[in-house]
């Protein structure tokens, strides 16, 4: 853990940002948050977002081994003020998520897991994901409608046509009541790609709000691309 500043009050909303992953499919020679998108590097964008959030009390970052001190020095040149800590992200998102989580104090009361590879977050996605934890859901995660028809495929050949009726795209950023995200995350990880399915595991009730197709996850070339094109014109 490096310390980096600012620490969140009791009953505080925390916002763990992951940005650990090396982002192997962007072909690029760096881990995927530090490549550039527009002028800055990608962590920039949702890092400044989180911080300029009146949602967000604190902000734990995730990142890869070896680029602590370059994300410290980040948030520096951003003046933002809430990074209360820069972690050693781990192998997998689960396990980067659980090392930030370690920095989240015992009072804090909701946390945002975000993934630093949604650059576009806003005040409208995090209020949305916010306010159903006060109508006693255990989290609340940002869906989109499946568009196309979904097939399950076995070695290239169609099995199944999947009823997609009620099926969901999740994104980030995922609130959670934070006692509840700590006992998800106490346990087995497997190979858990979002925190809802841990939570969900434990029978905890996560309710889905509208997504925003702006939050698309940057996997590509192209989608980075595209980012930067929606950048240009906010
Ligand atoms: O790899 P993918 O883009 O699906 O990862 C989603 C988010 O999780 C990204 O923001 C990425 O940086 C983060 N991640 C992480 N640690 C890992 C793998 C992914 O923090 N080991």
């Amino acid at each position: 853990m490096v310390g980096a500043g600012a620490s969140g009050d009791a009953g505080s909303t925390w916002a763990v940002l992951v940005a650990g992953g090396s982002g192997e499919r962007l072909g690029a020679d760096r881990p995927k948050a530090f490549v550039a998108l527009g002028k800055r590097v990608l962590l920039a964008e949702s890092l400044e977002r989180l911080d300029a959030s009146p949602w967000v009390d604190a902000i734990v970052v995730a990142v890869p081994e070896g680029w602590e001190e370059a994300a410290i020095v980040l948030a520096e040149e951003l003046v933002v003020s809430k990074v209360a800590a820069v972690v050693t992200g781990g192998a997998t998102r689960a396990a980067s998520v659980r090392a930030a989580l370690a920095e989240v104090p015992d009072d804090a009361l909701v946390v945002l897991v975000h993934d630093a590879a949604r650059p576009l977050v806003d005040d409208s996605v995090i209020e949305r994901v916010l306010a159903p934890l006060a109508e006693g859901y255990d989290g609340v995660v940002p869906g989109l409608a499946v568009p196309d028809t979904v097939k399950r495929v076995e070695r290239g050949v169609i099995v199944e046509t999947v009823d997609r009726d009620g099926l969901v795209m999740v994104q980030t950023p995922q609130a959670f009541l934070a006692h509840v995200l700590r006992v998800a995350y106490a346990g087995d990880l497997d190979d858990a790609t979002d925190c809802a399915s841990l939570v969900e595991r434990r029978g905890g009730r996560v309710r889905v709000v509208d997504g925003d197709p702006r939050l698309l996850k940057i996997t590509t070339a192209a989608d980075l691309a595209l980012v930067e094109s929606w950048l240009g014109s906010l």
